[in-house]
């Protein structure tokens, strides 16, 4: 890519010819709206009593309604929008809605050692590293894994690839597998073979809200869909957060489709001549809501300056961001566009969804069903154990190190990412044994008495004073909470 000399070439005409409705859509919503907003959002959320308030100067913040014991659950946040890694395809089968694992350990396993073993895993890893410098610092987010990491100090011992597919085609049984039932896959209704849902109301539920303008399948007609299995592509192998930034795009036109689609219907009942075109921008401001009320700034703007960057590029690193936004939005448009909805297909919007995602962006984890098999089996008892494991161990010793990886991915929660941050958090995020699906899921650290803000740390505490605020900076604030108020002196 040729970066500081074409960055005059790159122009985008929607930009220019939506300019007003792009502001429109950028402006920050008021009080008002936020309020009622997160108010009736609250109320569809499982939680004991919450309340977003606007604190002036530091933006929302998320407070108690009422008492929280130390360890109880203080709020389970359904995603607005979320994806799971690319990479991660190959170690985990889930949901494509909920990202709740499905199948059957012997699926997870066999397809896991399949794929592995046709090469995609290393396939992957390969598109990610190899190419162009920048990907380093597009795909930063990925290395903090934290539970789930696993580094590849235990060496695999293959298996003959018939006894792989027996096992992934449910022929043959692993021992006490019942004992860890996973829902049976769903195929997509659009015939993609890329979404499985764990039932058919997750599969109804993502074709209506994300995936019927985003499925590869053959309903959406060969030119487009070639054009959609480019755009997929471009982001597999520079960055998936331009998937997460698609789906947010796919919502929003569905939303206001549905909406337009009431309108009609509700202007024909009143036997109305059909309105000015002004109606409909406001029937895609109302499509957007849910993306307008999440901070956002231009991905190229604040994306963090990548450590092997030398400050000196940073004007072409930027724009060399600007550019890969760019190429992946024309993807998109040739892919989905639609005219109606014409204004979230600039570059302006398109780069202020991704910095939402940047900057917002949180850990979509899920445990993995087969670690706990694994354990299961390795707690069992004298002949018992010894019988299992002569059928379990080649599988362990196969999958090597990596049989514990767990569904990864991001995924934009909107109430959690309105709770700010602390170096001494209240409350942080954190799965208990029930929580298997994506949900973002925030427990209480100590006991929070009401009306008291509730505080997660975004990055680790226990670092030291200059080393929180260096990676605090990169979320674009000082922290003055107690604990550095009190280390700064
Ligand atoms: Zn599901
Ligand atoms: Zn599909
Ligand atoms: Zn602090």
């Amino acid at each position: 890519m040729d970066s500081s000399s074409s960055s005059s070439l790159i122009f985008c005409q929607l930009d220019k010819e939506f300019s007003k409705e792009i502001s429109s859509l950028l402006k920050p919503p008021s009080s008002k709206q936020v309020q009622e907003y997160f108010d009736e959002l609250v109320k569809t959320r499982q939680c004991n009593g919450l309340k977003i308030k606007n604190n002036g100067n530091y933006g929302k913040g998320v407070y108690a309604e009422s008492d929280f014991n130390e360890g109880e659950l203080v709020l389970k946040d359904q995603m607005l929008v979320g994806a799971q890694h690319s990479s991660n395809k190959v170690d985990c089968l889930v949901c494509s809605y909920c990202f709740r694992f499905i199948g059957s350990i012997e699926l997870q396993i066999g397809r896991k050692l399949y794929l592995q073993d046709l090469g995609v895993s290393a396939r992957m890893e390969c598109a990610t590293e190899s190419s162009d410098e920048e990907d380093n610092s597009l795909t930063a987010d990925h290395d903090d894994f934290g539970q789930c990491s696993s580094s590849n100090s235990k060496k695999k011992v293959p298996l003959p690839r018939e006894t792989i597919e027996s096992v992934m085609n449910g022929d043959v049984e692993l021992p006490y597998s019942k004992q860890f039932p996973l829902p049976s896959a769903v195929s997509c209704p659009g015939g993609c073979e890329e979404a499985y849902y764990c039932s058919k109301i997750c599969a109804e539920a993502d074709w209506e809200f994300f995936h019927s303008l985003l499925c590869t399948g053959k309903c959406l007609g060969t030119p487009s869909r070639e054009a959609l299995l480019k755009f997929i592509q471009h982001a597999d192998g520079t960055n998936d957060i331009f998937y997460l930034a698609a789906k947010a795009i796919s919502s929003t036109i569905l939303r206001y489709r549905k909406s337009k689609a009431a309108q009609v219907q509700d202007k024909g009942k009143h036997n109305e001549v059909s309105g000015n075109d002004n109606s409909d921008f406001s029937l895609l401001l109302e499509a957007w809501k849910p993306i307008s009320m999440g901070y956002k700034r231009r991905w190229w703007d604040c994306v963090a300056l990548p450590d092997d960057v030398d400050y000196r590029d940073e004007a072409s690193f930027r724009e060399q961001i600007r550019e890969l936004a760019f190429e992946s939005l024309q993807l998109l448009k040739e892919a989905i566009f639609d005219k109606e909805c014409a204004p979230l297909f600039s570059l302006e919007i398109y780069g202020h969804i991704i910095g939402m995602f940047e900057l917002n962006n949180l850990d979509l984890v899920v445990a993995s069903p087969v670690e706990d098999y694994f354990l299961y089996i390795d707690d069992l008892q004298n002949e018992k154990k010894e019988r299992a494991e002569r059928i379990t161990r080649p599988f362990l010793d196969a999958l090597g190190d990596e049989y514990s990886i767990c569904c990864q991915g991001s995924a934009f929660f909107p109430l959690q990412s309105c709770m700010n941050h602390s170096c001494h958090p209240n409350a942080k995020a954190f799965k208990r044994e029930e929580d298997r699906d994506g949900q973002a899921t925030i427990i209480a650290v100590r006991s929070i008495g009401k009306e008291e803000e509730i505080t997660i740390s975004y990055i680790d505490e226990d670092l030291p004073f200059k080393e929180r605020q260096a990676l605090l900076a990169d979320y674009g604030f000082k922290c003055s909470c107690c604990k550095c108020l009190e280390e700064k002196s």
